[in-house]
């Protein structure tokens, strides 16, 4: 088989700053213990690479979006650690359920039904307090299919816990109000941000995701957090420009004077956006920084690399990447810039 070379982008991730913010996740949780939102192959980060370190870290509940993402992650952590929170909507999901020890987050009485039915046993129980997306409302809490459950965590979602909104306390009050009536195991509310919430969010079990990535959804966790994506890519050309002459799409830039140029191997198809920077647009070697010239094509960008005589094609530079500075410059937010990392980036 004929080997193909590797990508020209690559996705550097810091393990040791991955583990740092689940620890540090897990300690801001007071006497409850963190889990790890892991879907969408940990926000874009990998899940060969993360869901390791997390379960190292001593992680030990891991919630995933679809069936379709268990066996990856079962791989790393034993089954029965694993929640799907979208649940069983199909009699061949509650199976695979079943058959694989993943756990079910049980989202309407049609699905409790549907578990019930299949057999059931321990599944998670979502209850809606307000978010309007999964769960059972809390009129439907007392439905027969809900009490045949064997609900071990019982589990509500904030639909505003990066901001200061009188939601936040209104949804704590409907989640505490429905906990009586279910009998449960554990009981878990708080995401991310819901962790910077304190204590009265905190229950036996938070599941920061963002946070974990180096995302920063609330101040109060700023200082704490550290970066864990690190894009870098190649230059993949290097040249000289005489004064007058233009770089790139339009004709936008226009040389002063003689000027060394480097392309570099990043596009908007890697999901780098004309609106990233709001100051001076750059890629940085080491501390010094290339600033980004003309408009950025699909797969490329132009730096003027005047001040680094020696980088060479093939060198490898690093993409600026604080996810809450990206997000104010972009207009994104810190959720879409990484997932939205081009699949491009070598894992
Ligand atoms: C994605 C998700 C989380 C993690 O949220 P973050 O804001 O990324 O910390 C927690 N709980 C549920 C139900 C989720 O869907």
């Amino acid at each position: 088989m004929i080997e193909t070379p590797p990508a020209t982008l690559r996705l550097r991730v810091d393990t040791g700053a991955l583990g740092h913010n689940w620890r540090a996740l897990d300690r801001l949780s007071g006497s409850a213990s963190a889990g790890a939102a892991i879907k969408s192959n940990c926000y874009g980060l990998g899940i060969e690479k993360c869901l390791p370190v997390l379960r190292d870290a001593g992680c030990k509940a891991f919630y995933v979006a679809h069936w379709s993402e268990v066996a990856g992650a079962a791989n790393h952590v034993p089954a029965e650690q694993i929640a799907v929170l979208h649940g069983p909507i199909t009699d061949t999901e509650a199976r695979y359920a079943l058959e694989t020890g993943a756990v079910p987050v049980i989202n309407t009485l049609e699905q409790a039904r549907r578990w019930n039915e299949a057999g059931g046993g321990r599944c998670h129980l979502m209850i809606d307090s307000g978010i309007n997306r999964l769960g059972i409302s809390l009129h439907e809490v007392g439905d027969p299919a809900i009490a045949a459950l064997e609900v071990d965590v019982i589990m509500s979602h904030l639909a505003c816990a990066d901001e200061d909104s009188a939601m936040n306390a209104r949804q704590l009050a409907r989640f505490r109000k429905v906990l009586p009536l279910i009998t449960h195991r554990a009981e878990s509310l708080a995401n991310s941000a819901g962790i910077a919430l304190g204590s009265d969010y905190h229950f036996d079990l938070t599941r920061p995701g963002l946070a974990l990535y180096g995302g920063v959804p609330r101040s109060e966790l700023a200082g704490t957090i550290r970066q864990v994506a690190f894009p870098e890519v190649s230059v993949i050309q290097r040249r000289s420009i005489e004064a007058g002459e233009t770089v790139g799409y339009s004709a936008t830039w226009t040389a002063k004077q003689r000027t060394e140029i480097a392309v570099a191997s990043l596009g908007y198809a890697d999901g780098f956006l004309r609106a990233w920077h709001d100051g001076e647009p750059h890629l940085l070697r080491g501390e010094t920084r290339l600033p980004i010239i003309g408009k950025i094509s699909m797969d490329m960008i132009v730096l003027d690399c005047s001040a680094m005589p020696d980088l060479r094609e093939g060198d490898w530079l690093s993409v600026p990447y604080w996810l809450p500075n990206a997000a104010q410059r972009s207009g994104l937010s810190q959720y879409e810039l990484l997932t939205i990392l081009g699949r491009r980036f070598d894992g």
